[in-house]
């Protein structure tokens, strides 16, 4: 078998074909990506930093690239994936392949965030250019689609409520995004407030689906607790062990924080000082290959980002230094380039 077969990298002699219909030209193969990746996190280490890879963060072009550049440098931040929003379907993804080009070592070309009205409305072509996109072989991850989404806290006190999203998870476009990350082993990320009634299908749709991968983006997040009164960390320790192809990230909002729709501290994993609560602790060391780092920045909230990540930080000193590091970027590592971190 050959080694492109191995990974599963259709795109891996082709050398990057929506880059190079964007123009790009000189596109980098994956192999050759994934060894400039492997070479940043490996200078982090040698200076003893842990790196993180933010598998979660959504593009726009009001993101100033040289400040991402030098706050990942601050930070400890090997590699951020960073979804760009889907507002022009001619452009697909091409920013994200933009970024990487400019910066090979640190940017992950990620699909777009499924975060806009084409993807809200369940029609046109958002579906169509993800599947080319995610069929090109260009990129390592598919962004965040909204399946359960509530206002953001920003725009709920703009009393901006048109956020409020319900998309079935086991409708059309659900399964054409179980089946495209079955086909293609990218992983896909999922916005999906854990209310009751929603659990049941989700895992309905792991079950149909074990070769997709999915990162559940937001774990420990709770707005509404009377609508999601089975979700914490009981329930997702059984999940997870139920479903190897079920994966979280660490996207938390600020600890003690509280969400102006509920008035519920919507953080329910760290303590106000960022410290992990006690179950929280126990999921994590109990399922240390399955969680993430995501920062969560988007284009209105990208000078969150050393907060965002200092905070990630405090999260990650509350485990044991070898699950600390798989959460850190190692699970992301794998998930990213389907190999395990090597050292
Ligand atoms: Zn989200």
């Amino acid at each position: 078998m050959s080694l492109a077969a191995l990974c599963g990298w259709r795109g891996l002699s082709s050398g990057g074909q929506a880059e190079a219909q964007s123009g790009g030209g000189g596109a980098l193969s994956a192999a050759q990506r994934i060894a400039g990746w492997a070479e940043r996190a490996r200078s982090l280490l040698q200076r003893g930093i842990l790196p993180i890879i933010d598998t979660e963060a959504t593009y726009g072009g009001q993101i100033p690239t040289d400040s991402m550049v030098e706050q990942m440098d601050r930070h400890g931040v090997a590699l951020v994936c960073f979804a760009p929003n889907f507002n022009d379907p001619a452009r697909g993804s091409r920013s994200s392949l933009a970024l990487a080009k400019q910066h090979p070592d640190r940017f992950v070309p990620t699909t777009c965030d499924g975060t806009t009205g084409y993807w809200f409305r369940q029609q046109g072509p958002f579906l169509e250019v993800m599947q080319r996109e995610a069929r090109s072989g260009d990129f390592f991850l598919l962004g965040e689609l909204e399946f359960r989404h509530y206002p953001s806290p920003a725009q709920y006190r703009a009393r901006k409520f048109g956020r409020d999203i319900i998309i079935p998870i086991d409708g059309a476009w659900g399964h054409a995004v179980f089946q495209l990350s079955s086909e293609t082993g990218l992983a896909f990320q999922i916005h999906y407030e854990p209310e009751d009634a929603l659990l049941a299908p989700l895992e309905k749709m792991l079950e149909a689906y074990p070769g997709a991968k999915v990162i559940w983006c937001h774990a420990g997040q709770v707005r509404y607790p009377d609508r999601q009164s089975a979700y914490g960390p009981d329930y997702l320790r059984q999940t997870l062990s139920r479903h190897p192809n079920l994966f979280c990230d660490l996207a938390l909002s600020e600890p003690g924080s509280r969400y102006p729709g509920s008035g519920a501290i919507h953080n329910t994993a760290q303590f106000g000082d960022g410290r992990l609560r006690h179950e929280w602790r126990r999921l994590l060391e109990t399922h240390p290959d399955r969680f993430t780092i995501g920062s969560d920045i988007a284009p209105d909230r990208y000078e969150d980002f050393p907060t965002k990540i200092v905070q990630s930080r405090t999260l990650l000193a509350s485990l044991s230094r070898d699950t600390a590091a798989r959460i850190a970027f190692q699970n992301a590592w794998r998930l990213l380039t389907r190999q395990e971190w090597t050292a």
